[in-house]
């Protein structure tokens, strides 16, 4: 294997590599070959000074995680880093791709910091649950003070190279050849050290420090993570340099086999795993640069945007001249805001905008490459639309669906190329939700479904592969949950106390705030097209039902569970409602009990868990894993929690088994209980146990 650090020479100074693809990843070989690299140059006094630049796409982009489950190997990064400062030579980091993490760590330990244009800085660590271990947190306030410091860090936020400069956290930015501006950087620097350590602290006004930890805490709802980035970086203006690191490396420490952190790898790992898919290794790609939106609805106009800013040219095309005018004017004035708030410059959303074409002529789809349905949400509609597909779209042409419920094999059957057909389901508001879930019809293609994965991932998106089932991964495991929900209600919680309950774990909203933000009458109409083949035993909840037949169908209308002051803001509990179910109740012949905070968390996390353990034992889910990420970022679990899969494993399989009993015994017939063995398979990142 080839060496991870290697040393060439510049004339008198030496550029050390770091050669550890694909992301030159600060493995312990990596601070390793560091550390002896540092040495040779300190004792070799032919060299002036040291450049340190990683080969291939990227600087440091990050620690090896897999590192953090157990003790860490020696060398540990704070010794490089001191290593690089006292060995007397100035040493340039030069900076490409990435430098997060711990290899913005290094930088800082680095007596300058020069970066190509287009490289990302920061230290991302409290998104994973920890916070910089190895100076972050005392040097980088040394530059930008410390409510910046607080802001960065508290955030994770990643900091695009023009602003780095901006802000002093790199000496320079260049357009052209790295190695050599930083080699000559280097040269400049002579014999003399510029290291952060030496500098002061700016001051900084104490209201201003304050008002940027309340924000901070507050954005990052005071997980472990963000109290202690606080703190650390508050350490830096009270205590010598060499106190507040020890300070950080004990916190670090802490953090790194908190629950949080381990939850959040969890994830990291899963969804690295996510991206694998064996059988579709081998399946080509279809290329893809045009693509076509059908219906230019909510969805279809998410979508269309998400495929501008993902540098596709874009065709979308409506039925209706007025929805089609309404659609286009949503697009501009989604980019006129960007413009206005700065988020993007006026030439590139320009460029963007030119990229659309829309209209209501079918042939305009003749040439694209994938198109995306967008239409109502009724098989027959979606049916006539593929069918009109199949005439129009060029032979080879992806044909998605982004229906949320329908049978894709049903909507692929009206058209002569169901190979080609995939569902696509993308999540409101398509441009801003990261999931979207691939869904694997009976006919589809390999190749067009890899192809489906790809253009995900080129959207920025984080595309989940599922089988094709009611409702996917996400929806059916939502509809269990809401169930639970329900029973819960007409078992004798009010809304308002169940919606507490889980957004107090971490949801943005519960379960009943959803409802009643996404319109009762949707799933109404469903269950009313659903009556005749539901199980006449199974335990029915006709609450929501009672709600929408008095026409209370959620926000739209100012009332559902709860009642909206203001325009639709502001939910306040109504006590119409509180009536209506203590009368369902009472038909029902159901005496009300209370209902503690805990039972009302456990039942709904439960619910989840079973769903999932379902999905997967039918083959809909993949990899227990895919759920987590399903949740996390579909439905606004909490990603501290990591999941319900991981929930499950923290629980064990007899926890989980009498926990599971104890659900199915509260949720009456209909209520299909779970094996939940396929829940508790291997963690990805982890070595799979032998037996
Ligand atoms: P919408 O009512 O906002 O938009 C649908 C659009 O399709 C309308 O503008 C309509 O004029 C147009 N349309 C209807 N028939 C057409 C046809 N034959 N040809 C061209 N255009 C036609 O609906 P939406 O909320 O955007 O949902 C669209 C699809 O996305 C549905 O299948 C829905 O289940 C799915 N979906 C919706 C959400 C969501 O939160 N809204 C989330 C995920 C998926």
């Amino acid at each position: 294997m080839a060496e991870a650090i290697r040393i060439e020479r510049d004339g008198d100074i030496a550029v050390i590599v770091i050669d550890n693809p694909p992301i030159n990843a600060g493995s312990a070989e990596v601070r390793r070959g560091l550390l002896a690299a540092i040495e040779t140059i300190g004792g070799d006094a032919s060299i002036r000074g040291a450049v340190l630049i990683g080969a291939g796409k990227t600087f440091i982009a990050g620690s090896d995680l897999r590192e953090f489950d157990r003790p860490l190997q020696e060398p540990q990064l704070p010794a490089v880093i001191a290593a690089i400062e006292t060995c007397g030579k100035p040493v340039v980091a030069a900076l490409h791709g990435a430098a997060l993490g711990g290899g913005f760590e290094l930088a800082l330990g680095c007596d300058g910091r020069i970066a190509l244009a287009g490289t990302v800085v920061g230290l991302p660590e409290v998104t994973l649950g920890i916070i910089p271990g190895a100076g972050g947190t005392q040097r980088l306030p040394r530059i930008v003070g410390i409510p910046a410091a607080i802001r960065m860090i508290a955030s994770g936020e990643r900091v695009p190279a023009a602003k780095a400069l901006a802000l002093d956290m790199v000496d320079a930015v260049v357009d052209g050849d790295l190695r050599p501006a930083a080699v000559a950087f280097a040269r400049r620097l002579g014999h003399g050290k510029t290291r952060l350590r030496d500098c002061g602290v700016p001051v900084a006004d104490d209201g201003e420090i304050a008002a940027a930890s309340r924000d901070a805490l507050k954005a990052g709802r005071n997980r472990p993570a963000v109290r202690a980035a606080v703190e650390a970086v508050g350490t830096a203006a009270r205590l010598p340099i060499d106190e507040g690191l020890v300070r950080e490396r004990a916190a670090f420490q802490d953090l790194r086999l908190s629950r949080d952190a381990r939850a959040l790898r969890h994830l990291f790992f899963a969804e690295r795993e996510s991206a694998r898919h064996p059988d579709l290794a081998g399946a080509m790609r279809r290329t893809i640069e045009r693509i076509g939106v059908i219906g230019a609805g909510t969805m279809g106009t998410g979508i269309a945007i998400a495929a501008l800013d993902g540098g596709f040219q874009v065709v979308l095309v409506e039925a209706d001249d007025a929805a089609l005018e309404r659609g286009a004017r949503r697009i501009a004035d989604h980019y006129a805001s960007r413009v206005a708030t700065g988020r993007l410059g006026e030439a590139d959303a320009a460029g963007r905008r030119f990229r659309l074409t829309a209209g209501t002529d079918w042939a305009m789809l003749a040439d694209v490459d994938l198109v995306i349905e967008a239409v109502f949400e009724d098989l027959a509609v979606k049916q006539e639309v593929f069918r009109r597909l199949d005439a129009v779209a060029r032979p080879g042409a992806v044909l998605a669906t982004n229906t949320s419920y329908l049978d894709v094999d049903a909507i692929a059957a009206a058209t002569m190329r169901p190979q080609d057909v995939i569902g696509l389901h993308f999540f409101s508001p398509a441009n801003a939700m990261r999931l979207v879930e691939v869904v694997r019809a009976a006919a589809s293609a390999a190749d067009a479904l890899a192809t489906g994965l790809a253009v995900s991932k080129r959207l920025g998106k984080l595309p989940i592969l599922t089988g094709n089932a009611f409702g996917f991964i996400g929806n059916r495991i939502y509809a269990a949950y809401r169930r639970q929900c329900e029973f819960m209600i007409e078992e004798g919680a009010y809304p308002e106390q169940v919606d507490a309950v889980l957004e107090s774990f971490g949801f943005a909203m519960g379960p009943f705030a959803v409802a009643d933000l996404s319109g009762l009458d949707i799933a109404w109409r469903m269950r009313q097209a659903r009556a005749a083949t539901r199980d006449p035993q199974a335990r029915y909840v006709t609450i929501p039902d009672r709600l929408c037949e008095v026409g209370r169908l959620g926000r739209k209308t100012g009332a559902g569970y709860y009642r909206y002051a203001d325009g639709g803001k502001g939910r306040q509990p109504d006590p119409v409602v509180r009536d209506l179910i203590d009368r369902a109740r009472a038909e029902t012949g159901i005496s009300p009990r209370s209902m503690d905070d805990d039972e009302i968390r456990r039942r709904a996390l439960l619910a989840i868990t079973n769903e999932a353990a379902l999905l997967l034992a039918e083959g809909i889910a993949l990899r227990a894993a895919d759920v987590d990420l399903v949740l996390v970022n579909g439905y606004g679990f909490p990603r501290w929690e990591g999941g319900p899969v991981f929930l499950a494993r923290e629980s064990g399989q007899l926890a989980l088994e009498r926990d599971l009993d104890w659900l199915a015994g509260l949720s009456g017939p209909g209520f299909t209980r779970a094996d939940p063995t396929p829940l508790l398979g291997h963690t990805p990142g982890r070595p799979v146990p032998s037996a």
